[in-house]
């Protein structure tokens, strides 16, 4: 088979125009790359004669739009395509796509079949995209190493003793390791980010309200966002394009418009000169510099690796020296970010996860009961696993009775807080850099005995969660450990576009 060679949507594009490949050879590509790195554990089912039928259906198509177009005089340039026609998508293993399981990685869920499809992705199919199977993912989205998958966990390709990151592990590692050109996660507190850190490639966060959320498992409602894995930044800002939007079945869905990402990405940037009087405005558009602020309190924290410190550092300096402003900010709510998240996400997914009861969905235990409690607790305590029990009882002490106002209500205090301190920070920079995750990849088991210091390692991706900031992990550094690691950059909510516009700059 002919080697195929996946630079960027765009390329594979001019491919298929010009008749040097088809979607079925494609198809056929990826899955057979996906057998050979099987040991990986990616996806936990493939599609594979939907993705070639969709695939045959689609060449079909563009044949006959080649010929229609043979037969007119217009000879300008190949037969228009869908957004993402022919795609070779993943989908992380949370979002319902009808008429095939979705499992949240859990036992609950096994073998449960989507009764409908998620708004972001019977978007992506009606954008031409192949999807090309599940990816595996921590249970119900719990998770930063992929440990707490009931199929095990996946591997990090690039050292297979190291973990891929998560939740969003398998969404990460079949873009890394090229088992689809791009993939759907979620990111509740990280995880498309931190993944895509532990893996060296781009992962996009979204503003909370971006993307609908309808179909895609509910772990913490008012965090949940759907998020993009991709390889360059036009790509992402493509998928972006064709995911976000209002939707009728989301409330919570912004209606605001859908700037056409792809096409803006290298177009001046309104928002930002909309803020700058005339003179600056010129020098901007013609040196693109911008005002970068970061948390003081981040970088110096002592559980930053010292290597991650010193490349974000010289970083800074670089933007400095190329002309953009960067300045420290004092951030004395750091400590504060990861308990609040843990208390309002487990407060949240606690009662999220109550309709999964044996009853309305989900696990029935076989074991004899003696009454409806019995009949409950069998259900869950077999169906759900260790971590995801873990966040239940949580989420249910904090919002217990004598417990509501000291950690649920003083949460929701810090959380405005911090919203606040954001707007005011954007009222005079741009963008926020930090790190994505205090260290790289770590090694299988290292943190699984310990939940605390897993928890920890969420410090710098919750923030945007907690804020409702679009955000975006940009693998531009490599620790001597072989590793990758990223650039975290957050702008205002609904700035997506000039998040794209600076992450391309910084890439
Ligand atoms: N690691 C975080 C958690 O375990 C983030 C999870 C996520 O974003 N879904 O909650």
């Amino acid at each position: 088979m002919a080697l195929f060679v996946f630079e960027s949507i765009a390329q594979y594009h001019k491919e298929l125009n010009n008749g040097s490949t088809t979607c079925l050879s494609v198809v056929e590509f990826y899955l057979q790359q996906i057998e050979q790195q099987k040991h990986l554990n990616a996806y936990v089912e493939v599609f594979a004669e939907e993705a070639r039928a969709k695939a045959t259906q689609l060449d079909l198509q563009l044949e006959q739009q080649r010929n229609l177009k043979k037969e007119s005089s217009d000879k300008t340039s190949g037969p228009e395509l869908l957004p993402l026609f022919g795609v070779v998508v993943g989908i992380k293993d949370v979002l319902c796509y009808e008429g095939h399981t979705v499992s949240a990685a859990s036992r609950m869920l096994n073998n449960f079949k989507a009764p409908y499809s998620a708004t972001s992705i019977q978007r992506l199919l009606d954008a031409g995209a192949i999807i090309i199977g599940r990816l595996n993912c921590d249970e119900f989205a719990m998770g930063s190493s992929n440990e707490n998958s009931a199929y095990g966990p996946t591997l990090n390709a690039l050292d297979n003793s190291r973990v891929p990151g998560g939740s969003s592990g398998g969404s990460a590692v079949a873009v890394q390791a090229g088992l689809c050109m791009v993939s759907l996660g979620s990111d509740t507190g990280g995880s498309v980010r931190q993944p895509a850190d532990f893996t060296g490639v781009i992962g996009l966060k979204p503003s909370y309200g971006r993307v609908s959320r309808y179909g895609l498992i509910a772990y913490a409602s008012s965090f949940d966002q759907v998020g993009i894995f991709a390889r360059n930044i036009p790509d992402a800002a493509l998928l972006l394009e064709v995911i976000a939007g209002q939707d009728a079945f989301d409330s919570t869905c912004s209606s605001l418009p859908v700037p056409a990402y792809s096409k803006e990405l290298f177009q001046p940037d309104a928002a930002l000169f909309s803020r700058m009087e005339a003179p600056a405005m010129e020098s901007v558009q013609h040196s693109k510099t911008y005002k970068f602020a970061y948390f003081r309190d981040a970088v110096e924290h002592p559980s930053l690796d010292p290597e991650i410190k010193t490349a974000l550092l010289a970083k800074f300096d670089e933007l400095k020296a190329a002309g953009h402003q960067v300045t420290a900010l004092e951030f004395p709510l750091l400590e504060y970010i990861v308990p609040t998240y843990y208390i309002l996400t487990t407060a949240e997914a606690s009662s999220n996860l109550s309709r999964f009861d044996g009853v309305r969905y989900g696990h029935r235990s076989a074991e004899p009961v003696e009454d409806l409690a019995d009949f409950y607790a069998h259900n869950r305590s077999e169906g759900f696993g260790k971590e995801v029990k873990r966040r239940i009882l949580l989420g249910s002490f904090v919002l217990s009775a004598g417990y509501y106002d000291a950690y649920f209500t003083k949460a929701q205090q810090v959380r405005r807080r911090l919203f606040d301190q954001t707007q005011l920070i954007f009222k005079d920079f741009d963008a926020i850099l930090a790190p994505t995750a205090p260290t790289p990849a770590f090694k299988f088991g290292e943190k699984s005995d310990d939940p605390i210091a897993m928890y920890l390692g969420d410090i710098y991706t919750v923030f945007a969660n907690l804020t409702g900031l679009p955000a975006i992990a940009l693998p531009i550094f490599w620790h001597s450990n072989g590793m990758p690691f990223s650039l975290q950059v957050m702008t205002n909510r609904f700035e997506e576009l000039s998040l794209l516009r600076v992450s391309a700059s910084l890439v």
